[in-house]
């Protein structure tokens, strides 16, 4: 049987090694079909990501930051010429500085709030905006986000600001591509260990928090999210967008956890 992926191609952004959740979409895109490009940034990374890309078949390896209008313009460009076109984007892209993600959100510097949601957020928009014109067929654009866009999470501070306006420009998004068949979703992922979550104080609380208090009773996985990652991506998911999926062994949905509640 064809994979749901089959004959598509897409681009995936912020694979930085085999934790990455854009790893676990990846992974699980390939095994429906799907040919990947990737993106990363600097020469380090480089080196971590192009033996993962050719472990899936990928040769197509560009530079970005995504803080960089001219390595954007090269990256879709390239992209352009290669294939002609583009099916779906994945931006699996943050950076908050650490000092940002300890304390209080009161703390919060000028600089470093600029630097969260021009990465976290702006980038999104600017790679939207990049791919539309390749997605002539139509498409499907995902990014990821986080709980703590909608509540608070210790520690999460300028990041969950920046979740929350990723979450909105996802539906502002949606709204502007919509009409030429694009479709723009998140999905908001329980947390896993990955090398953006090291950078948030007291992870492993929340690791520890979620495992014991989720409805499933256990820590999201990349896999999960990969498989999620399909519907959003393929033909399953054709009457969804601007919309937020919770991947988090349903912990969003919960008031108060089973621990506060003693057994009987
Ligand atoms: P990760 O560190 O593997 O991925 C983050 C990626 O962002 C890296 O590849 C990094 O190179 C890239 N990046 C940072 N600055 C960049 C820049 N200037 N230009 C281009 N790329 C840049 O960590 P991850 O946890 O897989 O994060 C991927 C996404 O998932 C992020 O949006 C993160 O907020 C989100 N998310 C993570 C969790 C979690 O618990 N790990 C939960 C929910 C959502």
């Amino acid at each position: 049987m064809a994979g749901v992926l089959e004959g598509r191609r897409g681009l995936i952004m912020g694979v930085a090694n085999d934790r990455s959740i854009g790893w676990g979409i990846a992974q699980a895109a390939h095994r429906e079909g799907a040919e990947l490009a990737f993106t990363y940034v600097g020469e380090s990374l480089e080196r971590r990501v192009r033996p993962l890309a050719a472990s899936l078949g990928s040769e197509l390896l560009l530079p970005c930051d995504v803080q960089s209008d001219a390595d954007i313009e090269s990256a879709f460009g390239e992209i352009g010429t290669r294939w002609g076109g583009l099916d779906f984007l994945v931006h699996s892209v943050a950076f908050a500085n650490r000092d940002e993600l300890k304390g209080l959100y009161l703390d919060t510097t000028r600089d470093g709030f600029r630097l969260a949601l021009d990465v976290s957020v702006f980038s999104l928009v600017a790679a939207a905006r990049a791919a539309a014109p390749l997605m002539r067929e139509g498409g499907s654009i995902l990014t990821l986000t986080y709980l703590g866009g909608e509540r608070t999470i210790p520690h999460y501070n300028v990041m969950g600001v920046a979740k929350a306006a990723l979450d909105a420009s996802v539906r502002y998004l949606a709204a502007d591509l919509g009409p030429r068949g694009i479709r723009v979703n998140a999905i908001s992922a329980g947390p896993i260990r990955t090398l953006a979550a090291a950078g948030i104080g007291d992870f492993r609380t929340i690791l520890d928090w979620y495992a014991q208090n989720s409805p499933l009773r256990h820590n999201t996985t990349q896999d999960e999210v990969g498989d999620a990652a399909l519907m959003l991506l393929g033909g399953w998911g054709r009457g969804i967008t601007g919309e937020v999926l919770h991947v988090d062994s349903g912990y969003n949905t919960t008031a108060v956890p089973p621990a506060a509640v003693p057994e009987e």
